[in-house]
Protein backbone atom coordinates (compact mmCIF):
# COMPACT_ATOMS: atom_id res chain seq x y z
CA UNK A 1 0.00 0.00 0.00
CA UNK A 2 3.11 2.11 1.21
CA UNK A 3 4.50 1.64 -2.26
CA UNK A 4 1.79 1.95 -4.54
CA UNK A 5 1.06 5.95 -2.44
CA UNK A 6 4.70 6.52 -3.16
CA UNK A 7 4.72 5.62 -6.48
CA UNK A 8 1.83 7.79 -7.04
CA UNK A 9 3.36 10.54 -5.66
CA UNK A 10 6.57 10.12 -8.02
CA UNK A 11 4.20 9.91 -10.88
CA UNK A 12 2.05 13.07 -9.94
CA UNK A 13 5.79 14.90 -9.38
CA UNK A 14 6.44 13.54 -12.95
CA UNK A 15 2.89 15.20 -14.47
CA UNK A 16 3.59 18.13 -12.89
CA UNK A 17 7.17 18.68 -14.03
CA UNK A 18 6.51 17.70 -17.28
CA UNK A 19 3.52 19.90 -17.42
CA UNK A 20 5.65 23.15 -16.01
CA UNK A 21 8.12 21.98 -18.65
CA UNK A 22 6.34 22.20 -21.54
CA UNK A 23 4.30 25.14 -20.86
CA UNK A 24 7.97 27.19 -20.17
CA UNK A 25 8.51 25.88 -23.32
CA UNK A 26 5.65 27.11 -25.29
CA UNK A 27 6.03 29.91 -23.48
CA UNK A 28 9.63 30.64 -25.36
CA UNK A 29 9.97 33.54 -28.06
CA UNK A 30 9.97 32.47 -31.10
CA UNK A 31 9.54 34.31 -34.56
CA UNK A 32 5.79 34.21 -36.04
CA UNK A 33 7.36 34.18 -39.69
CA UNK A 34 7.60 30.18 -41.34
CA UNK A 35 10.61 31.89 -43.29
CA UNK A 36 12.29 33.34 -40.24
CA UNK A 37 12.02 30.45 -38.11
CA UNK A 38 14.39 27.34 -37.99
CA UNK A 39 13.82 23.72 -38.37
CA UNK A 40 15.16 22.78 -34.89
CA UNK A 41 12.06 25.14 -33.56
CA UNK A 42 9.44 23.46 -36.14
CA UNK A 43 7.93 21.74 -33.82
CA UNK A 44 7.47 23.87 -30.49
CA UNK A 45 6.34 26.42 -33.63
CA UNK A 46 3.46 23.53 -34.06
CA UNK A 47 2.94 23.21 -30.63
CA UNK A 48 2.42 27.20 -29.74
CA UNK A 49 0.29 27.79 -32.59
CA UNK A 50 -1.76 24.82 -31.78
CA UNK A 51 -1.12 23.49 -35.52
CA UNK A 52 -2.61 27.00 -36.81
CA UNK A 53 -0.64 28.71 -39.75
CA UNK A 54 -2.26 31.81 -41.33
CA UNK A 55 -2.07 32.57 -44.93
CA UNK A 56 -2.28 35.83 -45.79
CA UNK A 57 -3.36 36.71 -49.59
CA UNK A 58 -3.14 40.19 -51.32
CA UNK A 59 -3.00 41.24 -54.55
CA UNK A 60 -0.54 42.86 -57.16
CA UNK A 61 -2.04 45.54 -58.97
CA UNK A 62 -2.23 49.71 -59.33
CA UNK A 63 -3.96 51.22 -56.25
CA UNK A 64 -5.13 54.87 -57.69
CA UNK A 65 -2.56 57.09 -58.77
CA UNK A 66 -0.57 57.34 -55.16
CA UNK A 67 -0.76 54.29 -53.65
CA UNK A 68 1.53 51.39 -53.98
CA UNK A 69 1.07 47.91 -56.10
CA UNK A 70 1.37 45.83 -52.99
CA UNK A 71 -1.09 47.81 -51.18
CA UNK A 72 -3.32 44.89 -50.34
CA UNK A 73 -0.12 42.42 -49.66
CA UNK A 74 1.61 44.74 -46.66
CA UNK A 75 -2.24 45.35 -45.22
CA UNK A 76 -2.89 41.30 -45.14
CA UNK A 77 0.76 40.70 -43.70
CA UNK A 78 0.77 43.48 -41.55
CA UNK A 79 -2.36 42.33 -39.95
CA UNK A 80 -1.26 38.81 -39.66
CA UNK A 81 1.90 39.92 -38.15
CA UNK A 82 0.31 41.71 -35.42
CA UNK A 83 -2.12 39.55 -34.34
CA UNK A 84 -0.04 37.04 -34.31
CA UNK A 85 2.40 38.90 -31.61
CA UNK A 86 -1.13 38.83 -29.36
CA UNK A 87 -2.16 35.37 -30.32
CA UNK A 88 0.70 33.22 -31.59
CA UNK A 89 -0.05 31.48 -34.77
CA UNK A 90 2.94 31.15 -37.96
CA UNK A 91 2.23 33.18 -40.67
CA UNK A 92 3.43 32.24 -44.44
CA UNK A 93 5.42 34.12 -46.79
CA UNK A 94 4.02 36.52 -49.36
CA UNK A 95 1.16 35.48 -51.63
CA UNK A 96 -0.23 37.58 -54.19
CA UNK A 97 -1.81 34.63 -56.48
CA UNK A 98 -5.78 35.74 -56.49
CA UNK A 99 -8.35 37.26 -59.31
CA UNK A 100 -7.66 40.18 -60.72
CA UNK A 101 -8.84 39.89 -64.31
CA UNK A 102 -10.84 43.41 -64.03
CA UNK A 103 -7.51 45.87 -64.05
CA UNK A 104 -5.10 43.61 -66.98
CA UNK A 105 -4.90 47.60 -68.83
CA UNK A 106 -3.03 48.78 -65.68
CA UNK A 107 0.72 48.90 -65.12
CA UNK A 108 1.87 46.20 -61.87
CA UNK A 109 -1.15 44.20 -62.49
CA UNK A 110 0.08 40.24 -61.85
CA UNK A 111 -2.98 38.13 -63.03
CA UNK A 112 -2.35 34.56 -63.42
CA UNK A 113 -4.60 32.09 -65.49
CA UNK A 114 -8.04 31.74 -63.16
CA UNK A 115 -7.36 27.58 -63.30
CA UNK A 116 -3.45 28.23 -62.14
CA UNK A 117 -4.84 30.81 -58.98
CA UNK A 118 -7.14 27.81 -57.59
CA UNK A 119 -4.66 25.25 -57.87
CA UNK A 120 -1.86 27.00 -56.38
CA UNK A 121 -4.13 27.24 -53.37
CA UNK A 122 -4.94 23.94 -53.28
CA UNK A 123 -1.04 22.79 -53.77
CA UNK A 124 0.17 25.58 -51.46
CA UNK A 125 -2.48 24.57 -48.52
CA UNK A 126 -1.24 20.70 -48.91
CA UNK A 127 2.03 21.95 -48.55
CA UNK A 128 1.43 23.49 -45.77
CA UNK A 129 -0.77 20.80 -44.07
CA UNK A 130 2.12 18.47 -44.82
CA UNK A 131 4.69 20.49 -43.14
CA UNK A 132 2.21 19.79 -39.69
CA UNK A 133 -0.70 22.09 -39.47
CA UNK A 134 -4.11 20.95 -39.27
CA UNK A 135 -5.48 24.71 -39.09
CA UNK A 136 -5.01 27.00 -41.74
CA UNK A 137 -6.88 30.19 -41.99
CA UNK A 138 -6.75 32.54 -45.10
CA UNK A 139 -7.27 36.71 -44.44
CA UNK A 140 -7.92 38.33 -47.43
CA UNK A 141 -7.09 42.14 -48.37
CA UNK A 142 -8.35 42.54 -52.30
CA UNK A 143 -11.86 42.94 -53.26
CA UNK A 144 -12.06 40.46 -56.06
CA UNK A 145 -10.85 37.33 -53.72
CA UNK A 146 -13.60 36.31 -51.49
CA UNK A 147 -16.05 34.78 -53.72
CA UNK A 148 -13.19 32.74 -54.77
CA UNK A 149 -11.77 32.23 -51.44
CA UNK A 150 -15.15 30.74 -50.59
CA UNK A 151 -15.79 28.81 -53.71
CA UNK A 152 -12.10 27.41 -52.99
CA UNK A 153 -12.71 26.70 -49.57
CA UNK A 154 -16.11 25.05 -50.44
CA UNK A 155 -14.47 22.59 -52.58
CA UNK A 156 -12.30 21.38 -49.51
CA UNK A 157 -14.76 19.02 -49.00
CA UNK A 158 -14.26 17.34 -52.57
CA UNK A 159 -11.24 15.29 -51.46
CA UNK A 160 -10.40 13.32 -48.10
CA UNK A 161 -7.80 15.45 -45.97
CA UNK A 162 -6.65 15.59 -42.40
CA UNK A 163 -7.00 19.31 -42.39
CA UNK A 164 -9.12 22.06 -42.28
CA UNK A 165 -9.49 25.73 -43.97
CA UNK A 166 -10.73 28.69 -42.12
CA UNK A 167 -11.77 32.13 -43.94
CA UNK A 168 -11.37 35.14 -42.03
CA UNK A 169 -13.18 38.10 -42.29
CA UNK A 170 -13.05 41.35 -40.21
CA UNK A 171 -16.20 42.32 -38.15
CA UNK A 172 -16.77 46.11 -37.62
CA UNK A 173 -18.54 46.34 -33.92
CA UNK A 174 -21.15 49.21 -34.18
CA UNK A 175 -18.42 52.12 -32.09
CA UNK A 176 -15.68 51.40 -34.34
CA UNK A 177 -18.46 51.73 -36.83
CA UNK A 178 -18.93 55.14 -35.41
CA UNK A 179 -15.32 56.03 -34.73
CA UNK A 180 -14.63 55.57 -38.73
CA UNK A 181 -17.82 57.72 -39.40
CA UNK A 182 -16.74 60.51 -37.73
CA UNK A 183 -13.50 60.09 -39.44
CA UNK A 184 -14.16 60.06 -42.86
CA UNK A 185 -14.24 62.87 -44.79
CA UNK A 186 -15.15 61.22 -48.22
CA UNK A 187 -18.26 59.48 -49.25
CA UNK A 188 -18.21 55.31 -48.06
CA UNK A 189 -20.24 54.42 -50.79
CA UNK A 190 -17.62 55.56 -53.53
CA UNK A 191 -14.49 54.87 -51.84
CA UNK A 192 -14.34 51.10 -53.09
CA UNK A 193 -10.34 50.97 -53.99
CA UNK A 194 -6.97 53.17 -53.57
CA UNK A 195 -9.89 55.27 -52.07
CA UNK A 196 -9.58 57.45 -48.72
CA UNK A 197 -9.62 54.26 -46.31
CA UNK A 198 -7.59 51.81 -48.01
CA UNK A 199 -4.77 55.20 -48.71
CA UNK A 200 -5.21 55.85 -44.86
CA UNK A 201 -4.30 52.39 -43.77
CA UNK A 202 -0.93 52.70 -45.93
CA UNK A 203 -0.43 56.10 -44.49
CA UNK A 204 -0.71 54.57 -40.84
CA UNK A 205 1.85 51.65 -41.72
CA UNK A 206 3.42 52.43 -44.45
CA UNK A 207 3.52 56.41 -45.15
CA UNK A 208 7.19 56.84 -46.78
CA UNK A 209 5.54 54.80 -49.90
CA UNK A 210 2.52 56.68 -50.81
CA UNK A 211 2.39 59.33 -53.20
CA UNK A 212 -0.87 61.68 -51.80
CA UNK A 213 0.02 64.25 -53.94
CA UNK A 214 -0.74 62.70 -56.79
CA UNK A 215 -4.36 61.51 -55.72
CA UNK A 216 -6.42 63.92 -58.49
CA UNK A 217 -3.87 63.33 -61.63
CA UNK A 218 -7.26 60.31 -62.51
CA UNK A 219 -10.59 60.70 -61.49
CA UNK A 220 -11.93 57.97 -59.18
CA UNK A 221 -15.70 58.60 -59.58
CA UNK A 222 -17.80 56.31 -60.71
CA UNK A 223 -18.34 56.19 -64.33
CA UNK A 224 -21.65 54.53 -64.21
CA UNK A 225 -21.46 53.65 -67.60
CA UNK A 226 -23.25 50.15 -67.40
CA UNK A 227 -27.26 50.81 -67.45
CA UNK A 228 -28.70 47.51 -66.19
CA UNK A 229 -30.88 46.96 -63.04
CA UNK A 230 -29.15 45.47 -59.97
CA UNK A 231 -30.65 41.91 -60.50
CA UNK A 232 -27.69 41.53 -63.72
CA UNK A 233 -24.30 40.79 -62.70
CA UNK A 234 -21.69 41.31 -65.31
CA UNK A 235 -17.98 40.99 -65.48
CA UNK A 236 -17.19 44.54 -66.97
CA UNK A 237 -19.25 46.34 -64.25
CA UNK A 238 -16.04 47.11 -62.89
CA UNK A 239 -14.44 48.31 -65.66
CA UNK A 240 -17.49 50.08 -66.70
CA UNK A 241 -17.28 51.76 -63.20
CA UNK A 242 -13.89 52.74 -62.99
CA UNK A 243 -11.90 52.46 -65.68
CA UNK A 244 -8.74 54.20 -64.00
CA UNK A 245 -9.19 50.89 -61.23
CA UNK A 246 -9.38 53.34 -58.74
CA UNK A 247 -12.77 54.33 -56.42
CA UNK A 248 -12.68 56.93 -54.39
CA UNK A 249 -10.67 59.88 -52.99
CA UNK A 250 -7.12 59.14 -51.95
CA UNK A 251 -6.55 63.24 -50.31
CA UNK A 252 -8.50 63.14 -48.03
CA UNK A 253 -6.39 59.61 -46.03
CA UNK A 254 -5.42 60.54 -42.38
CA UNK A 255 -2.94 58.05 -40.14
CA UNK A 256 -5.78 58.72 -37.69
CA UNK A 257 -8.03 56.56 -40.11
CA UNK A 258 -5.61 54.19 -40.64
CA UNK A 259 -5.15 53.56 -37.51
CA UNK A 260 -9.08 52.63 -36.56
CA UNK A 261 -9.25 50.61 -39.18
CA UNK A 262 -6.00 48.58 -38.71
CA UNK A 263 -6.51 48.37 -35.06
CA UNK A 264 -9.79 46.66 -35.63
CA UNK A 265 -9.02 44.33 -38.24
CA UNK A 266 -5.75 43.08 -36.06
CA UNK A 267 -8.44 42.98 -32.72
CA UNK A 268 -10.96 40.87 -35.06
CA UNK A 269 -7.85 38.68 -36.05
CA UNK A 270 -6.74 37.59 -32.72
CA UNK A 271 -10.04 36.53 -31.84
CA UNK A 272 -10.37 34.51 -34.98
CA UNK A 273 -7.07 33.30 -34.37
CA UNK A 274 -8.30 32.06 -30.41
CA UNK A 275 -11.43 30.72 -31.43
CA UNK A 276 -9.88 28.41 -34.44
CA UNK A 277 -6.76 27.39 -31.71
CA UNK A 278 -9.56 26.35 -29.13
CA UNK A 279 -11.79 24.88 -32.14
CA UNK A 280 -11.48 20.50 -32.02
CA UNK A 281 -15.19 20.25 -33.00
CA UNK A 282 -14.87 21.47 -36.61
CA UNK A 283 -11.95 19.04 -37.75
CA UNK A 284 -13.82 16.26 -35.98
CA UNK A 285 -17.04 16.41 -37.46
CA UNK A 286 -15.47 17.04 -41.26
CA UNK A 287 -13.35 13.86 -40.34
CA UNK A 288 -17.04 12.30 -39.49
CA UNK A 289 -18.38 13.61 -42.86
CA UNK A 290 -15.32 12.17 -45.33
CA UNK A 291 -15.72 8.44 -43.23
CA UNK A 292 -19.50 8.44 -44.07
CA UNK A 293 -18.41 9.64 -48.28
CA UNK A 294 -17.70 6.86 -49.99
CA UNK A 295 -14.33 8.15 -51.56
ZN1 LIG B 1 -6.40 47.13 -52.35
Amino acid sequence: MKEIIQKTIVKAHLVFITLIFSSSLLSQNIPNKWDELVASDWELALKKSNYTCILPIGILEKHGPGIPIGSDLIRSREWANRATKNEYAVVFPDYFYGQINEAKQEYGTFSLPSKLAMELLEATTAEIARNGFKKIIIINSHGGNPQMIRYFIQNQLEKKKDYIIYFFEPDIPLKIADQIKATRKSDPSTDQHGGEREASEILYLRPELIKLNRSNEESGDNQARLKLPKTLYTAIWWYASYPNHYAGQAEFASKKLGRIVTENTVSSLTNAIKAVKEDSISIEIQKEYFEKVKQ
